[in-house]
């Protein structure tokens, strides 16, 4: 039995205990919570600052982490998907498994427990299956076009198939964004992924551009389909922004997950509301700075009472590979946001999405969700400032 006391705990499915103990058994598996004062200070670890449930990120990239330091930043995301297209296959497979083993050890590092984790190929499937972390594999697929619909489709079954299930990890098939799918792809997906209960997660909305193109097939994607030669004759404007155009063809996949929403209006998430029966909302703000220059409007989303969850994206587009520097972002820009909510994204939402929230994301009686110590943090203001770090302690 471990007893490790925090200035504060925040067990997250419920409210936060100052100078709380939190009970471990030898199995680690959480016991319960407990004030202060009714143990021997002898038997009891004590940490200068906030306990809380392991971080679940709940959108990366792990086969992207040898593009780390590879992008130029802050050139938008036509320059950047061109990139990621352009150096994809320009590294060896030993820079591309030894990249993929760091960056995995960072997010451990960094009290990061589960991931929801985007594959295109087989390419991190070695490390996932060592079990080091729990992961929920989303098998992207896009196809760009009618002609190579079924392609698409019948490669994302094989990967799909190869999806290591180590430490409790499941997986489910995804279309990537709203501008490379075309509607029969979607209902493709749509109905595999039903079938076998899994979850969608689509990039949605990360540039201005990507409405433009629903409404009116204008802006940046139009032109690099132009650019790239490809046949965009299928593609018809339904008037509507992205995301009621894209999510109008999952019919059948109850849960959904948002990623960037950098340019979500709040008809769009009024619409997913009405429309998706358990609709998510994941922030990467890093990579929004990274890419983009830009941040969703976050307050909104509290407002509509969304359910709000944090990524870190790739290395491709971020710095690190880490929940808390994500957290700062969106305290510094929208600082009104209780850390009460925010560890909540970080913690049970994610969990809740990619359906761990039997295991993991807050601190009740059987679950083993491991357990981050946040320190420097304000505790009088409850802010992380710039200085807050993590360290998994459990
Ligand atoms: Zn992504």
């Amino acid at each position: 039995m471990r007893k490790l006391k925090g200035d504060f705990v925040f067990p997250i499915s419920g409210a936060p205990v100052k100078d709380g103990v939190v009970l471990l058994d030898d199995d680690e598996k959480v016991v319960s919570v407990e004030k202060n004062g009714q143990f021997d200070p002898a038997e009891v670890e004590s940490f200068h600052g906030v306990l809380c449930p392991g971080f679940v990120n709940s959108h990366c990239h792990l086969e992207l982490s040898f593009m780390k330091q590879q992008i130029p930043e802050k050139t938008g995301l036509k320059e950047f998907v061109k990139t990621v297209v352009a150096i994809r296959d320009n590294f060896t497979e030993e820079v591309q498994q030894n990249a993929i083993e760091s960056a995995e050890r960072e997010m451990v590092e960094n009290g990061i427990v589960a991931v929801g984790d985007i594959s295109n190929d087989t390419r991190s499937f070695d490390r996932k299956s060592q079990g080091n972390l729990r992961y929920h594999t989303f098998v992207e697929v896009f196809d760009l076009g009618p002609e190579n619909t079924l392609k698409a489709f019948e490669t994302g079954k094989k990967v799909f198939k190869k999806v290591p299930q180590e430490n409790q990890s499941t997986a489910s098939m995804t279309p990537h964004a709203p501008y490379s799918c075309t509607p029969d792809l979607y209902w493709l997906v749509d109905k595999f992924t039903a079938r076998y209960g899994g979850m969608i997660s689509i990039h949605n909305q990360e540039n201005i551009d990507e409405n433009k193109l629903f409404l009116e097939k204008k802006g940046i994607w139009a032109d690099l389909f132009d650019e790239w030669g490809l046949d965009h004759s299928w593609f018809q404007p339904t008037g509507k922004n992205s995301l009621p155009s894209t999510l109008e063809n999952i019919k059948n996949t109850k849960k959904v997950v948002n990623i960037h929403n950098t340019f979500t209006t709040r008809n769009d998430i009024d619409w997913a509301k009405a429309h998706v029966p358990e609709a998510f909302w994941c922030f990467c703000p890093n990579a929004n700075l990274f890419i983009e220059n830009t941040l969703p409007d976050f307050p909104e989303f509290m407002e509509e009472s969304a359910q709000c969850v944090v990524g870190t994206d790739s290395l491709a587009s971020n710095w690190q590979l880490s929940v808390l520097e994500e957290l700062k972002v969106i305290e510094a820009n929208a600082p009104q946001i209780p850390m009460d909510d925010l560890l909540s994204w970080a913690t049970l939402n994610g969990a809740k999405l990619l359906d761990f929230d039997q295991d993991l994301g807050s601190l009740e009686a059987g679950k083993k969700p491991g357990i981050n110590l946040i320190e420097n943090m304000d505790l009088d203001t409850m802010k992380l400032t710039t200085s807050a770090r993590v360290k998994k302690i459990a």
